[in-house]
């Protein structure tokens, strides 16, 4: 069984030796992309190269990079903890043409990798292409002997991708494995492909044409390709088991919050389990890249998280804080590969136990109400917008924690509500502020606020750079 720490490895190893040039992933933190908040797909880092921008240090490169999918239009939070295949923070595996090989060479290496050197069963894998896409059809056909049956052609954006209205764009090649007939879900394309037993492990875009206002305008004169893969899908089914959460990273972290909490038994408990070790990740890997705990933007992503884990914490029975505990045991398992996980263990160690002690001192008398108010809803319901802004405003809960309290129970909150009501407090805010005689300094705060967003940071979704559609 090969541990995710030698699968990383394994995959750099096998594009070294196709003349890649390997290259570190670059921080969580986009230094050359203002309108993203994370990093979310391996391209990002490449992506002036790709548009032209910039000239690549060498024509391939291949990467294992950190990524953050917690906000914006790439937002898995909701996920964590419910499917088998999704993380808050995860490495994509990727590797890189800049106008080099194209689609015969991309569609050889993956195959290659997966069924020679790694040893997957051909049968238990299906690709699918975009449904015009007649060479990466045929090309599947030739190189893998897949049968025509498992070569799925899909109509959907889900098989095209674009950076946005402008620049490269071009139809894209998933890959997925099908962990068995035990596991309810279909195969992509089908009514039911978004349960967990095919999962896509595997994602091959080929950038070919050139975008102008939203429509193809041309070929890209020298087409270049783009990969990512989920390193913890692959431990998965490398590792023999079908839920990430189940791999050795994720084992051994699940094992520390258990022998820290001392509570290891019903499924409720399990979700809470999955949901810290995920978030705990997210949160370390953050703080390594310089994000701080703030009301606002990148910050209030970061705090947001860490409270949806402490919550959690606090459902599993823990009377002091739990999270800064579990840093040695991440570090542990990841701390060879992003040694800046062991540089900032002090830093992440100290911001987690600090936030956990302050969010403690509102997070029990915040429940209660939470509670009080949702006794005598059933499920379907939803819960009123003025508490679920009282509890943001007043005990500290971002509205998603709130979300996530009340799912189990199959109750929702009205966030139009929610927005309401915070409007309302903006304006009054504003209105006393004025009152105060305190003229200019205070309304060029309240403007700015309302620009960047407020506190609750919802603005990236319409304009993001993507990394895959
Ligand atoms: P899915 O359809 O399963 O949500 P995706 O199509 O959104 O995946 P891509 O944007 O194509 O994912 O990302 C490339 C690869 O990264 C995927 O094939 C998958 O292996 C991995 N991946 C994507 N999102 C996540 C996540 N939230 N957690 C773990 N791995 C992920
Ligand atoms: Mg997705
Ligand atoms: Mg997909
Ligand atoms: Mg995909």
């Amino acid at each position: 069984m090969s541990s995710t720490n030698e699968i990383r490895r394994s995959f750099l190893e096998f594009f070294a030796g196709e003349g890649h040039r390997v290259v570190p992933s670059a921080p969580l933190v986009p230094y050359n992309d203002p309108t993203l908040m994370f990093v979310n797909a391996g391209m990002v880092p490449f992506k002036n190269v790709f548009t032209g921008l910039e000239a690549p240090a060498s024509p391939t490169a291949a990467s294992s990079q950190k990524c953050v999918r917690a906000g914006g239009k790439h937002n898995d939070l909701d996920n964590v903890g419910y499917t088998a295949r999704h993380h808050t923070f995860f490495e994509m595996l990727g590797n890189f043409s800049f106008g080099d090989y194209f689609k015969e060479q991309a569609i050889h290496h993956a195959w290659t990798l997966l069924t020679k050197e790694w040893g997957i069963d051909p049968h238990r894998l299906t690709a699918t292409v975009y449904h015009t896409d007649d060479e990466a059809f045929d090309l599947w056909r030739k190189i893998s002997g897949l049968p025509e049956e498992r070569i799925i052609r899909i109509a959907t954006k889900d098989n095209f991708w674009a950076m946005g209205d402008e620049g490269p764009c071009g139809p894209c090649s998933e890959i997925f494995y099908d962990h068995g007939e035990h596991i309810p879900g279909g195969p992509p394309g089908s009514p039911d492909e978004d349960g967990d037993r095919f999962v896509e492990i595997w994602n091959l875009v080929f950038m070919q044409f050139e975008q102008a206002a939203g429509e193809i305008v041309a070929d890209l004169p020298r087409p270049s390709i783009d990969t990512g893969m989920g390193l913890e899908r692959i431990a998965a089914v490398m590792q023999g088991v079908h839920d990430n959460y189940e791999t050795d990273t994720f084992k051994a972290l699940i094992a520390a919050s258990k022998s820290l909490t001392g509570k290891s038994v019903d499924t409720e408990a399990e979700v809470s389990h999955r949901v810290i070790a995920d978030h705990l990740r997210s949160t370390s890997f953050l703080l390594a890249d310089g994000v701080l705990p703030a009301s606002e933007g990148r910050g209030y992503v970061l705090r947001r998280i860490m409270r949806r884990a402490m919550r959690h914490a606090h459902l599993l029975g823990a009377r002091e804080p739990l999270m800064h505990r579990l840093v040695p045991a991440l570090v542990a398992e990841m701390g060879q590969a992003y040694p800046e996980l062991g540089r900032a263990q002090p830093l992440i160690e100290e911001t987690l136990e600090r936030e956990e002690t302050q969010f403690r001192r509102t997070l029990a008398n915040g429940l209660r109400l939470l509670d009080e108010a949702t006794a005598t809803l059933d499920s379907g319901a939803s819960l009123d917008g003025e508490t679920a802004f009282k509890l943001y405003d007043t005990y500290g809960f971002p509205y998603d924690l709130t979300e996530d309290a009340l799912r189990p129970r199959g109750i929702g909150v009205d966030r139009a509500g929610f927005d309401e009501a915070m409007a309302r407090q903006k304006a009054a805010a504003r209105a006393a502020w004025k009152g105060s005689g305190q003229a200019a300094d205070g309304e060029l705060w309240f403007d700015l606020v309302e620009r960047e967003g407020g506190s609750e940071f919802t603005g990236y979704s319409s304009t993001e750079g993507e990394g895959r559609v």
